[in-house]
């Protein structure tokens, strides 16, 4: 069917699904992801460290598998040209032609700032996570875990399973509301409150807080404590690590190189995960937030649809079952208007660029902003500091520009001169 093989871009699990479905249709697939291994976030690490049978039963099917071209490490950063991506290969360009493509680019944190949140010490809480699960030590370090979402209880996890200390878990939401989503997964989603029963009691007692909120991390040359706010009580909790995250929101920077259209920060996708753009469909978190059931149910029916196929009905109530859990998840962590009180006039807004809330306010907009600020003029491109501006003050998303992450001249060396 293609003159090249499907392009797959992301290899979390979604990725993995797509490529897959693609190569048990006979086609040819690359799949490329920036990551050293497969497994996007959730996988993370390749598959010597997976402990979900999909994943092994995923990774059976696909290894060794003559159909599928690996392309790791490598990041897709510009268009080059007519049906050519530009992808930068650890510093080393390399030009891939594509005339079908699936897009599997998974989420990032939301990270809202609050004082004391670019302190060495602060991260997001799946971004420790990451670092954990990556090799970086925390046996005997004092972990706070704040923010809001199902990342928190799957991050303390992590830390505690790693020797971490955790001093707390501080849940943005309070207790009726958490209860309410457990009642949502009671009726419909019984594995999965089975799974965060699991994960709540792998942290231990006592440490988890709902409708707490921390409010300023403090220290010196790092981070030596946190304020904790709750039921209008401040307490200062010491600790060496803060993962503090707020949720996800979708990485569109591929999907904005191939035109597709997004809505409410998300790609739209129409029932077969075809995006806007002819021959680009998409799957996962990229189109909505909604965990790895609906990276895998979404990722198989794109895989199947790039190669003209149709899905089975079991695929498509898998999905609806995602979609399910997805809308319960949005409706049960939506974030807090009252949260953009954290960031005060003399916050960093622009980590990049120390960009403080009080220059910020002074602008009706990203675009003013970023004129007469610099903010989102670093090297994150406004990825973390344009989504809390959406969120503190109304602000339209800053539109990316080529390249659509950094990359070194050498790489951009590479683009056809028009
Ligand atoms: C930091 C973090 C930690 C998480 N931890 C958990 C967890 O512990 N448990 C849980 O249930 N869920 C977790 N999630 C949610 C998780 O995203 C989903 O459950 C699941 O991994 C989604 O699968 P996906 O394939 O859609 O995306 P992902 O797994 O995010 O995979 C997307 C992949 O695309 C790659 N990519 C994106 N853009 C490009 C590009 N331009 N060029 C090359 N490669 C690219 C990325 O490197 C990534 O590997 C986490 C999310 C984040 C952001």
């Amino acid at each position: 069917m293609s003159a090249h093989p499907i392009l797959v871009i992301g290899a979390g699990p979604a990725g993995l699904a797509a490529a897959h479905a693609i190569a048990s249709c006979g086609e040819r697939v690359a799949i490329v992801d920036e990551n050293p291994q497969a497994g996007g976030q959730i996988w993370r690490g390749g598959p010597g460290r997976w402990h979900d049978r999909r994943a092994d039963a995923l990774w059976e099917a696909l290894r060794g598998n003559a159909l599928i071209e690996w392309i790791s490490g490598a990041r897709i950063v510009a268009k080059a040209g007519e049906g050519r991506l530009l992808l930068d290969e650890g510093g080393t360009p390399r030009d891939l032609a594509w005339d079908h493509a699936v897009l599997c680019t998974g989420a990032r944190e939301l990270l809202l700032p609050f004082p004391g949140w670019t302190l060495p010490g602060v991260t997001g809480a799946g971004g420790l996570q990451a670092l954990v699960k990556g090799g970086m030590p925390v046996a005997g370090k004092r972990v706070v875990v704040a923010g809001s979402g199902p990342l928190l209880l799957a991050a303390a996890s992590t830390v505690r399973k790693s020797g971490g200390k955790l001093a707390l878990v501080a849940e943005h939401q309070p207790m009726p509301e958490l209860a309410r989503f457990a009642a949502g997964l009671a009726i419909s989603h019984r594995n999965k409150l089975a799974q965060a029963i699991r994960l709540g009691a792998s942290i231990g007692a006592g440490v988890f807080h709902a409708g707490a909120t921390v409010i300023e991390a403090k220290g010196d040359t790092r981070l030596r404590s946190v304020v904790v706010r709750r039921n209008g009580r401040d307490t200062e909790v010491e600790c060496d690590f803060l993962a503090c995250g707020f949720g996800l929101v979708p990485s569109l920077e591929t999907a904005m190189l191939f035109g597709c259209r997004s809505e409410g920060g998300c790609i739209i996708a129409d029932s077969t995960q075809q995006t806007s753009a002819t021959g680009i469909w998409a799957a996962g978190e990229s189109t909505g937030i909604g965990g790895v059931d609906k990276a895998l149910a979404e990722g198989r029916i794109a895989g199947l649809a790039a190669c003209g196929k149709a899905p089975s009905a079991q695929d498509l109530k898998a999905r609806t079952q995602a979609h399910r859990f997805a809308g319960l998840l949005g409706k049960s962590f939506g974030l807090d208007k009252a949260l953009r009180a954290l960031c005060t006039p003399e916050t960093i807004v622009c980590r990049c660029e120390d960009v403080r809330a009080a220059e910020l306010m002074q602008h009706t907009g990203w675009r003013s902003a970023k004129l007469q600020t610099r903010a989102g003029m670093g090297a994150c491109q406004g990825r973390v500091c344009g989504t809390a501006c959406q969120f503190l003050y109304g602000w339209e998303a800053p539109g990316l520009r080529e390249p659509v992450f950094p990359t070194s001249a050498a790489v951009l060396a590479r683009l056809p001169d028009d």
